[in-house]
């Protein structure tokens, strides 16, 4: 059976190799992503290749946070926390359902090296930079904080206090999916495993050889304008183009651990942890996400170490009154990621670490039509989607619609028809007995308008509302829009990144469910077998104990 993810992939790949495009974007982390996005709104011919999966690299491992950056207003950088703020202010604008406002909740430890009154007054600092966008911050008594948040301890505390900032609802990747399929609905040429070899100028237009790396093909891409968004990969396939710039990366390791949920409230605990630095315990779904951790690392492949378990673990166990101590055996799964941080080239050495800045910058090679992004955030991605824009034009690009909108849910109209039939359907009714949330919500903020099409299919056959796997939420019809229409190639595609289910779930407890099968079914057909063997042979996010057996999975009847 030939399902729509490989069809529409191939079609992809089949157009990079006989067109010649305006723009080939390499990488399609969030960098890639909304470059895409933003330059076919914009009407120009865009191209977009990872080697990975979309968002499979660094733009899967964030704390999922769209955020002001309030730890800038320690090193003075005010002028970066303004502009940091105006973006999350607009992705909280423009996407009302997947970026949202919480609440941090700080404590403040006796002899931490700022005052609990000063750290006060840098929140509502904070606040005022940042607009008044968000609810007003609160200082907090150790009386209310035992009220409020029970799981805090309290021992050695003075005090807290509390603010907003806001956080992807659905994690980083689904919001960079958001991004590619929008570049997708303008026209652009997406395609996921598709890896550059290097390129060279033929001309005026450059020729990028790649591989298709599930089949092994090779092919040849035609674009007047390259645009390198390989994240942390970015200097590596600079060298690969012969492509000389004044910044580079250095990189900074930071992991997150995801263990039962905590707490019931859904807030953002915040800590000074043993290093100084702020760390979190972050609702996500049924589950709590404890990180992250700042370590500097040479290569961008780094992976969770037993210390940084220690660390994150040992870290919780001394702020959390817990009714017994978090252990190894807690992890549900882990995330780990680098951060690219663009540095200019001779520095990087002799900074304090933990104060560098972590703004992204453009470089533009004219002669070259070559432009190379370094660092950035997914907070700060409309700009980045704007400027490559910008520095297309300036290497000859034209973009017919310059003034288009390429970001954002779409408009209210839209947001009451789908709410009217979904009323009609009594689609919340619908909701499984353990669902975490309203269908209608959930389907609004993971498919936009294309969730009116999933209407339609319930109506005519109501198990498509049926959560499919065991302990998530995820519905029959959302496996098969992803099947149709969201370019899964491999499992892990669908369970980490276009779904969240690898980081709710434990490996053991999907290998046993019956729902991943038909799921597998639906999202490979005749494949299936293979794709779930596939999943369960690699490593998964939490490595198994030393010594234990690899998880097997039971085949698709
Ligand atoms: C632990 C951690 C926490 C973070 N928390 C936050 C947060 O809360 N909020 C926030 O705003 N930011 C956060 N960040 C920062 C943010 O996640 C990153 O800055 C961002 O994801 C980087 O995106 P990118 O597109 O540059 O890189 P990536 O996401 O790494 O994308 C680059 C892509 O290029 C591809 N690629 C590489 N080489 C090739 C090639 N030769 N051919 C084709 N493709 C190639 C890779 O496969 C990869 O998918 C965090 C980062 C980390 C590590």
């Amino acid at each position: 059976m030939d399902t729509g993810s490989p069809m529409l992939r191939a079609t992809n790949i089949d157009s990079l190799s006989r067109e010649t495009f305006d723009v080939l974007v390499l990488g399609a982390g969030i960098n890639g992503a909304v470059s895409a996005a933003a330059l076919a709104a914009k009407g120009a011919k865009v191209a977009l290749i990872d080697r990975g999966d979309f968002a499979g690299f660094t733009s899967q491992e964030s704390s999922n946070l769209a955020w002001g950056g309030i730890k800038y207003m320690e090193s003075f950088e005010l002028w970066l926390v303004r502009k940091l703020c105006k973006s999350r202010n607009l992705l909280l604008r423009s996407y009302p359902s997947s970026v949202r406002e919480i609440r941090f909740y700080t404590a403040h430890e006796r002899g931490f090296r700022h005052g609990l009154f000063k750290l006060f007054l840098g929140t509502w600092l904070y606040w005022i930079i940042g607009s008044f966008f968000t609810r007003i911050p609160r200082l907090l008594s150790r009386r209310v904080m035992a009220r409020e948040e029970p799981l805090i301890n309290l021992d050695g505390c003075d005090g807290g206090i509390e603010y907003s900032d806001a956080y992807l609802v659905d994690n980083d990747a689904r919001f960079v999916w958001g991004f590619v399929r929008a570049a997708l609905d303008r026209g652009a040429r997406a395609a996921n495993y598709v890896e550059s070899l290097g390129a060279r100028r033929e001309g005026d237009a450059w020729v990028t050889r790649a591989r298709d790396v599930l089949s092994g093909r090779e092919l040849a891409i035609r674009s007047r304008v390259l645009v390198n968004a390989c994240g942390p990969f970015v200097d590596a396939h600079n060298a690969l183009t012969g492509q000389r710039t004044g910044h580079r990366h250095i990189f900074s390791k930071g992991i997150h651990l995801i263990v039962d949920r905590l707490t019931p409230s859904r807030r953002v605990l915040t800590f000074f942890a043993d290093d100084g630095r702020l760390f979190f315990v972050i609702p996500m779904g049924p589950r709590t996400c404890i990180g992250t951790t700042d370590t500097r690392v040479e290569s961008p492949r780094a992976e969770v170490t037993p210390e940084d378990r220690r660390f994150v673990l040992s870290n919780i166990n001394k702020r959390l009154a817990l009714p017994r101590p978090l252990t190894e055996a807690d992890i549900i799964a882990e995330r780990c990621g680098v951060r690219p941080l663009a540095v200019r080239d001779g520095g990087g050495g002799g900074e304090d670490w933990l104060q560098l800045s972590r703004k992204h910058a453009i470089e533009i090679d004219r002669a070259g039509r070559h432009v190379s992004i370094f660092g950035g955030k997914l907070t700060d991605c409309i700009n980045v989607g704007e400027e490559i824009c910008a520095a297309a034009e300036e290497l000859g690009v034209a973009l017919p619609r310059p003034g288009e909108r390429w970001y954002g849910e779409p408009g209210e109209e839209v947001r009451r028809a789908f709410l009217e039939r979904a009323r009609a359907l009594d689609l919340d009714a619908l909701a499984p007995p353990r669902a975490t949330e309203k269908l209608s919500e959930r389907l609004w903020r993971r498919y936009g308008a294309q969730a009116l099409g999933m209407l339609e299919e319930i109506r005519r056959d109501r198990r498509m509302a049926d959560a499919l796997i065991e302990g998530v939420d995820d519905l029959r019809c959302e496996v098969a829009h992803a099947a149709r229409a969201e370019m899964v190639a491999k499992l892990e595609d669908f369970l980490r990144r276009r779904t969240r289910i690898a980081l709710l779930l434990r490996r053991e407890e999907l290998a046993r469910s019956p729902g991943l099968r038909e799921a597998c079914r639906i999202l490979f057909g005749d494949e299936a077998d293979q794709r779930l063997a596939e999943y369960f042979e690699q490593p998964g996010e939490r490595a198994p104990a030393e010594g234990a057996a690899p998880v097997a999975a039971p085949p698709v009847e």
